[in-house]
């Protein structure tokens, strides 16, 4: 038995960073930049009024606390267009935000600090007065944005290496770039085997179960940027499983459930070991002890393979612990730990006799600046609500047989969701621990 340490060693060193594209912004959403981005110009590029008012020179406002200032208006600005004239002694813009500062100008008067009434007029009615008056005093630059106050010309906007979130995709939309060379999203394959499995939709038959793994696990390679391709169900028969296996070698990356434990059906092993280069490992971690990972060899390319086991829960946790990294390695990012956390055990947890690390599904809740872990009920690796419940996953060494109620014990954050969506889950009796999820306050 290897450790989820020496697994997951193993697999990221068969893994490599996938070549750049080219995306529009939105698109690159979650990806990692593989060229920096500069601006060619000052942002903003034009000295621009903060506020809604007028355009003064601040010498001219001199006094006007004590007693106020009449000025000329000698024309009216809006966001977008520039003022052809010079603001002279004595003469003001009526300016709205964003607009660009008139010539001779130094100072914005917010109309709250004038005598226009503050009112929206309808557009078209209003008529420009030919006189305001200023009631305060107006420092020079007062409410004006400089040009150049949030960026250079020039200067780099989002390092190469960034992961673009919405703030790097509105950076740099803003220096009026629409596209942006990123790592590519891999491609994932996803199999499920069986021939006890029937896909959603199907007409239900007898004995037979339908496939949720292909179908959970789809789901996560997407929430984590990738690209899911669907291969369906292969039965367990030789030359299905090698066909299929075959369509996925279009991948950067092949997912397989079930047949990697001992049965006398599970052929996945032999089919891999005869058409790639495969290992089979069981892994000291629980659930998902039977794993394999090889390689295939495709027109000079090399695809990884992550055999998962076929309980639902088991492949789930499998493809978070192994699957994910090898994903998000792929595509450029240096960092796919987890958050882990120290919460406090609200009931026993108890796995005594097995020399494994115990993943149990938990819900993390806070309250009063704790963490706090509750099992979400019967935690076999075939009851998949037990994850659907769950936000966390504890992290118990194989050395602790029962953890009492409140020891602390170490989780592993899968998602910080509030409990909005929790509530309804949850089994009667438990409303006290739904108010409690309602109350999550921390986030990623
Ligand atoms: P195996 O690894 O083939 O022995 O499968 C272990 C357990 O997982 C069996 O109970 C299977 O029926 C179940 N199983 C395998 N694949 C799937 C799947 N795609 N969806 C749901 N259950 C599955
Ligand atoms: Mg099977």
């Amino acid at each position: 038995m290897i450790s989820i340490e020496e697994a997951l060693g193993r697999i990221l060193s068969y893994v490599d960073v996938l070549p750049a594209e080219q995306q529009p912004l939105v698109d690159a959403l979650g990806q990692v930049l593989a060229a920096d981005v500069s601006s060619s110009f000052d942002i903003p590029p034009l000295d621009n009024t903060a506020m809604d008012g007028y355009a003064v020179r601040a010498e001219d406002t001199a006094g006007a606390t004590e007693d106020p200032v009449q000025l000329r208006v000698i024309g009216e600005l809006a966001a977008g267009y520039t003022f052809d004239r010079t603001v002279e002694p004595g003469a003001a813009v009526r300016i709205m935000t964003g607009a660009p500062v008139p010539a001779g100008a130094d100072a914005i008067v917010p109309f709250e600090e004038t005598d226009e009434p503050f009112q929206a007029a309808p557009s078209g009615v209003r008529r420009l007065a030919a006189e305001v008056k200023v009631l305060k005093t107006a420092e020079t630059g007062a409410n004006i944005r400089r040009a150049g106050e949030d960026l250079r010309a020039g200067q780099v906007v989002v390092p190469k290496g960034t992961v673009l979130r919405p703030s790097e995709i509105g950076v740099i939309a803003s220096v009026g770039t629409a596209a942006v060379k990123v790592i590519r999203r891999p491609v994932v394959a996803v199999l499920s085997t069986g021939d006890e499995l029937l896909e959603p939709g199907e007409r239900r038959a007898g004995a037979r179960i339908y496939d949720s793994n292909a179908h959970s696990v789809s789901a996560l390679v997407r929430r984590y940027g990738g690209v899911p391709m669907m291969l369906g169900i292969a039965k367990d028969t030789v030359e299905e499983l090698t066909a299929k296996i075959h369509e996925g070698l279009a991948a950067d990356l092949l997912i397989t459930s079930a047949g990697v434990s001992r049965g006398d059906y599970d052929i996945v092993k032999d089919v891999l070991t005869r058409e790639g280069e495969i290992d089979f490992w069981t892994v000291a971690m629980k659930p998902g002890k039977p794993l394999a990972f090889g390689c295939f060899q495709k027109d000079g390319r090399r695809i990884p393979h992550i055999g998962l086991p076929g309980n639902p829960v088991s492949a789930m946790v499998a493809f978070e612990i192994f699957g994910r990294p090898a994903m998000l390695k792929m595509m450029g990012k240096s960092d796919w730990r987890r958050p882990i956390v120290r919460a406090i055990a609200e009931e026993h947890i108890v796995n005594r006799n097995d020399p494994r690390l115990f993943l149990a599904r938990c819900i993390v809740t806070e309250r009063d600046g704790r963490y706090y872990a509750s099992p979400t009920g019967a935690q076999g690796s075939g009851i998949l609500t037990s994850m659907m419940r769950a936000n966390a996953l504890t992290l118990i060494p194989a050395e602790i047989d029962v953890v009492e109620p409140g020891e602390e014990i170490q989780v592993m954050m899968l998602d910080w969701s509030r409990g909005e969506e929790w509530g309804s889950y949850l089994a009667e009796g438990q409303d006290s621990a739904a108010a409690a999820i309602g109350e999550t306050a921390a986030s990623p």
